[in-house]
């Protein structure tokens, strides 16, 4: 079975080089515990950054070089001020979602503290449930599509297709069935015709998972429930925009974007990246919160799958568990005193 697995670095921009660094340490601290397990690292550059230095935010010749990887850990790409002539901004985070075909973006929320949630009372683990973002088409699918500068209207195009539907639903299906065996579908069925199609194809899907127990969501409802009673929910599949914008909602629960881990999946390749973004506000601060990133790299190794790296995942969960069961330790976003640095530290002392 293989042990050796080359990973591709993207640390990007703002404070995304920040969080992959803790990443990368524990990372490696794990790989000095597992016999065997080699994690070969090799850093690219892509990002707003990549951009204002040689004038493309992701060089295709990055982009090959990528498939030959066995998985990629990203930090955070992309920053306000740094736009393409329409107002856009450079996005090669979902731009290489779109080309390497990563449809399944899966964001898991748990509650490590109850002093890390808004919500009033809720205890360690009483939120944990798993968002599912399809992550090639949905409303993100004609952000290409030049506009006339001229015309005085704009349109965006929610684009569901069948054979994009199809995978990610099973994908949620089965993820489902890894869990607590509960999966709502959030859609706007009922004045989209595309999400009532989108809808038609979860119910048709339904019946292959006899086991999962499957109910609906307006997305306006979802984040209302999501607010009211997040316990209720274990696995979530929606379309792109609204799983964009409920992935933040959902990170807000269990102590905000620091908490966010995510992975973007597809049937050969795999990102793994925090869900938050380059957070510029805090940016060399060296205050950033790097648990969704290490988080994430838990989830890469899980996904790379081996016994290995399966334990290996189960050793960083435990500690950044152990970690959050003092709740004095915590980084400034969570209202502790703990530097990105000092947060990665106590993850290091805590691995088993
Ligand atoms: P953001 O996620 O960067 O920040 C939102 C808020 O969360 C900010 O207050 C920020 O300080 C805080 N935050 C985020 N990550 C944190 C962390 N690890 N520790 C502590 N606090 C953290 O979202 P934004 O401000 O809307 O976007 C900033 C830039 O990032 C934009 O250019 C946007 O396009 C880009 N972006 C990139 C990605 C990605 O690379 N996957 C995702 C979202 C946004």
């Amino acid at each position: 079975m293989k042990t050796a697995f080359r990973i591709a670095l993207l640390p990007g921009d703002g404070i995304g080089p920040d969080v992959t660094a803790e990443a990368v340490r524990v990372l490696r601290a794990v790989e000095t515990r597992i016999p065997g397990l080699a994690l070969n690292f090799e850093e690219f550059s892509i990002g707003a950054g990549e951009y204002l230095k040689n004038g493309h935010p992701l060089p295709d010749s990055v982009v090959d070089k990528l498939r030959e990887f066995d998985a990629i850990l990203l930090g955070a790409m992309g920053l306000p001020g740094v736009r393409w002539p329409d107002g856009t901004e450079m996005t090669p985070q979902v731009e290489l979602r779109e080309r390497l075909d990563l449809y399944n973006g899966v964001r898991p929320i748990y509650l490590f503290h109850p002093n890390d949630s808004p919500l009033r009372g809720k205890q360690t683990g009483e939120i944990d449930f798993v968002l599912i973002r399809e992550s090639t088409e949905g409303l993100f699918s004609t952000r290409k599509v030049p506009r006339d500068p001229a015309a005085n209207r704009a349109t965006d195009t929610m684009l569901i297709t069948r054979a994009g539907a199809e995978r990610v639903i099973r994908a949620a299906f089965r993820i489902a069935a890894g869990r607590r065996n509960r999966l709502t579908l959030v859609d706007k069925a009922n004045v989209l015709p595309s999400m009532a199609f989108f809808r038609q194809i979860f119910d048709e899907v339904a019946p292959e998972f006899p086991a999962v127990q499957t109910d609906y969501a307006y997305v306006d409802a979802a984040a209302l429930y999501l607010v009211q009673r997040p316990e209720s929910f274990d696995v979530m599949v929606t379309e792109n925009m609204f799983g964009d914008i409920l992935s933040d909602l959902a990170a807000a629960l269990v102590g905000g974007m620091g908490m966010a881990p995510s992975a973007d999946i597809g049937d050969r390749y795999a990102i793994f990246q925090p869900s938050h973004g380059s957070a510029p506000d805090i940016a060399g601060k060296g205050i950033a919160n790097p648990v969704a990133t290490i988080l994430s790299a838990a989830m890469m190794l899980e996904w790379l799958g081996t016994a290995g790296c399966k334990q290996g995942a189960g050793m960083i969960q435990a500690a950044v568990r152990q970690v959050f069961a003092d709740p004095a330790a915590r980084t400034r976003d969570l209202g502790g005193r703990l530097s990105t640095t000092q947060m990665g530290d106590a993850i290091l002392a805590a691995l088993p």
